[in-house]
């Protein structure tokens, strides 16, 4: 049993999941969650698909076991973290003390610089984020979105559904350069350009009054703007208590920071050496429910060590499904066709071994890919694009 109280900061994904899990493993001692949305914990990947497309809070909702079994403060900020004291001071002077304190508080949209634009430039990582930004949607017009990446794409699915027109503009030469491969990248360039979003590469010049210049001599006049470029973690109230934080709240491998007693998880949470590189922050759903369980069963059990597990997200656009898992910027990428153009599988090939496979409306092949690449195989490229290959097959011992 750990030490008690237990605080969580941060009413999040990870920090609503570590609750359950920690309750649902028979912890009795006090827990409280601490959050500063001023509403119970939601899930936020239907922020920019299904809850911005229809405005229906249904899909929000994160329905998790246990959670209502602690105390929750959700519009008191947490402040400031004395580690050495173990105490936690909210907004309102409240002083909290802890045995065991779990950082769980996420990241936050990158903030657009001032643009001086006429229209409204707006970001996505809240309700009301998704609130403010639905509304311009709805009154129509021409949406510009700042940033090619995964949330960029989304909200330009769900735009184009609605009827706005919509151009996205990428300062890199090509769409998801950070997190998907050029073979998924251009699939999701001529699916979004197939239903008529513009696209602009190599970034904005100047901006004001009516208009963006950019660097490829495009004038727009954009109706609404969304800065959508990524995530800066929440780890500046870690960095005041003297935690180790280095573009995240720094952890090993399980969760631990470089303060006695204290945990970080989810989006927040970058491990310190991951297996074959250097830190990494996953900022996905998948991760931050692994960081909740993993902590709270290594609370529970000191003993406890988790399976490494795959990186791994999924992202609709439009009718598309996508599941990436692993590692997407291996150097070679072999295409396994599928029954349909829009149907494939690829194969991430580094220095003979599967090391990702990104799957495009193709999610029976999910199950079988996460598992191949916990056990990273060696496979031969040439055999990866026949339609005979089967993922399955590298699952059997040898
Ligand atoms: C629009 C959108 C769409 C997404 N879609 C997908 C997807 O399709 N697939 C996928 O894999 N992932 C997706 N993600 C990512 C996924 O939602 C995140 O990885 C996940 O929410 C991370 O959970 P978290 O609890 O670590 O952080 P968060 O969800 O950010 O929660 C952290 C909470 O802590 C609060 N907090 C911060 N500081 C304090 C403080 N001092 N005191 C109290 N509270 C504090 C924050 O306000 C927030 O409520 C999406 C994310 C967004 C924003």
């Amino acid at each position: 049993m750990p030490a008690s109280p237990v605080i969580v900061i941060g009413a999040g994904l990870a920090g609503a999941s570590f609750v359950s899990e920690l309750r649902g493993l028979g912890h009795q001692g006090e827990i409280i969650l601490i959050g500063d949305e001023g509403r119970p914990p939601y899930d936020r990947p239907p922020l920019s698909k299904a809850y911005l497309l229809s405005g229906d809070a249904a899909p929000l909702a994160l329905a998790l076991p246990h959670l209502d079994h602690c105390e929750q403060i959700l519009d008191d900020p947490a402040v400031e973290v004395d580690a050495a004291a173990r105490r936690v001071t909210l907004k309102s002077g409240r002083r909290l003390d802890y045995a065991t304190l779990v950082f769980a508080t996420g990241a936050a949209a990158k903030p657009p610089p001032p643009l001086g634009l006429a229209a409204p430039v707006l970001s996505l990582r809240t309700q009301d984020d998704a609130d403010a930004l639905r509304a311009r949607l709805l009154a129509g017009g021409h949406l510009g979105i700042i940033g090619g990446g995964i949330i960029g794409l989304e909200v330009a699915a769900t735009a184009r559904t609605l009827g706005l027109e919509v151009t996205v503009i990428e300062a890199a030469d090509r769409l998801l350069s950070r997190n998907a491969s050029p073979a998924l990248a251009r699939f999701l360039f001529e699916a979004h350009s197939g239903k008529g979003v513009t696209f602009h590469f190599g970034g904005m010049g100047a901006a004001s009054g009516e208009e963006i210049s950019l660097a490829d001599g495009a004038r727009l006049r954009p109706d609404t703007v969304l800065w959508a470029t990524g995530a800066n973690p929440n780890d500046g109230l870690a960095r005041a208590a003297g935690i180790e934080c280095d573009h995240g709240i720094l952890v090993d491998e399980l969760g631990r920071t470089s303060a006695a007693g204290v945990f970080a998880i989810g989006d927040v949470a970058r491990l310190k050496s991951a297996a074959g590189g250097g830190p990494s922050r996953h900022e996905t759903w998948t991760a931050a429910r692994d960081h909740a369980a993993n902590a709270a069963r290594l609370l529970m059990d000191p003993s406890f060590r988790p399976d490494s597990t795959a990186f791994y997200f999924w992202t609709d656009q439009y009718e598309h499904k996508i599941h990436v898992i692993g590692a997407p910027m291996a150097k070679e990428n072999v295409i396994q066709t599928g029954k349909s153009p829009d149907s494939f599988a690829i194969y991430h090939v580094e220095d003979g071994i599967l090391a990702g496979v990104s799957l495009v409306n193709n999610p029976r092949l999910l199950g079988p890919a996460k598992r191949a690449i916990a056990r990273r195989p060696r496979v031969d490229p040439a055999q990866l694009s026949s339609p005979a290959f089967d993922l399955r097959a590298v699952l059997q011992p040898a």
